[in-house]
Parts: C-alpha cells; sequence; structure tokens
C-alpha cells in the first residue's frame, strides 16, 4: 500500500506544527522542518552553528539536510506521514516531486493554514519558542514567506493539490478540520 503524504504550509504564528502535532491519528508520522532545524540550532556543532545562523536572521536553511531527512522519512514504516513547513520555495517543491516518483508514497495534497497577519504576530509575541519568535523577526520572515508562497501554491493547484483551511479559528476547531481532511483522503 502507498503511503499518503500531506504537505502543511502557513505563514510564521500560524500554528501549524502545534496543530499537526496534536492530531491523534493512527499510524501517522508527523514531521516538522522546523522543528528539527530548531533542535539541531541548539547543538554546539558546526552544523548546528550553520543553521542557527539562518533561524536567527529569519531565513531558510539550505536545502540538502532537508533532503537527507525526508528521503529517511518517505521510508518509514507508518500509513500517513505530514511533513509540516515545506516546501519553503519552488527548489524544494521540485526537489520533493522528484523524491516521491521514487518512493512509494502519493503526495495527497497540501494543506495551507491561512492565518490573518495580526492574529499570527499576536501568536508569535505570546509564545516564547526560542531562537526564531523575537518580534522584530516575524515581519522579515512574513516577507519571506510570501515572496515564495504564490509561486509553490499554483504549482500544487495546477495538481489539483491544494486545500486551505482557516487557522483564525479556535485551535481545537483548527485541528479537527485538519483531522477531517487527512481522513478524508
Ligand atoms: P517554522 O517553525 O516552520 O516557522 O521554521 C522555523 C525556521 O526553520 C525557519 O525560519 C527556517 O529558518 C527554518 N526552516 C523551516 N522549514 C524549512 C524548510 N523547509 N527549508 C529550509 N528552512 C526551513
Amino acid at each position: 500500500m502507498q503511503k499518503k503524504i500531506f504537505l502543511v504550509i502557513g505563514s510564521p504564528g500560524s500554528g501549524k506544527t502545534s496543530v499537526c502535532n496534536t492530531l491523534e491519528i493512527p499510524k501517522l508520522l508527523h514531521f516538522s522542518i522546523g522543528e528539527m532545524y530548531r533542535n539541531i540550532a541548539e547543538k554546539n556543532t558546526r552544523l548546528g552553528a550553520i543553521i542557527k545562523h539562518k533561524i536567527v536572521i529569519g531565513q531558510i536553511v539550505p536545502i540538502d539536510i532537508a533532503k537527507e531527512v525526508i528521503s529517511h522519512f518517505l521510508k518509514s514504516n507508518c500509513d500517513i506521514i505530514i511533513i509540516d513547513g515545506f516546501p519553503r520555495d519552488m527548489k524544494q517543491a521540485k526537489m520533493f516531486s522528484n523524491l516521491i516518483e521514487k518512493s512509494n508514497c502519493v503526495l495527497s495534497i497540501l494543506i495551507e493554514i491561512l492565518v490573518d497577519e495580526t492574529k499570527a504576530f499576536e501568536r508569535i509575541s505570546s509564545r516564547n519558542r526560542g531562537i526564531d519568535d523575537r518580534k522584530e523577526l516575524f515581519k522579515d520572515r512574513l516577507v519571506l514567506f510570501k515572496k515564495e508562497r504564490n509561486e509553490i501554491i499554483d504549482y500544487y493547484i495546477k495538481q489539483n493539490k491544494y486545500i486551505s483551511i482557516n487557522g483564525n479559528l479556535d485551535f481545537e476547531i483548527v485541528t479537527s478540520n485538519l483531522k477531517k481532511i487527512i481522513l478524508s483522503k
């Protein structure tokens, strides 16, 4: 049986990782690229330092690491894989299309969590997740997200693999709506 892959994207403060973390679906693997990078950034290694620098200045991390990790996860023993925070640009989107072609997986859909900028800013301001939660960084991260977003969305719309959900609603409702989409595919 082919594994189903769901990509979840959203602006900084959209709540994508928190929502995905609370989905209770059997045989599901959730993997947050941002969380992975934050963990590596905390390590006192050369790679950690490179990644930390990118996160602290609000830029994306070079593609190679994500490629290796994603290839690894595509081989895991589960029915559903959710990757959140990916793709961040067209290079990653195309890299992913190539990877999936050679795997025993199928892309079900890319889900975008849409959230108003003011709401996203409120969330970023109220949490304390670490190195990339500085308020001053929010605007830069948002600009970068918007710059790449439209092209990514078009790419998946053309494949009939795009859907959005309203991320301004209560956390439980967003989680439940996301879960419904996943279980309906
Ligand atoms: P996030 O938690 O998704 O907002 O990601 C936090 C930070 O991790 C981003 O600002 C980037 O520096 C890095 N990051 C997350 N996802 C990716 C990705 N797909 N490619 C490159 N860098 C990423």
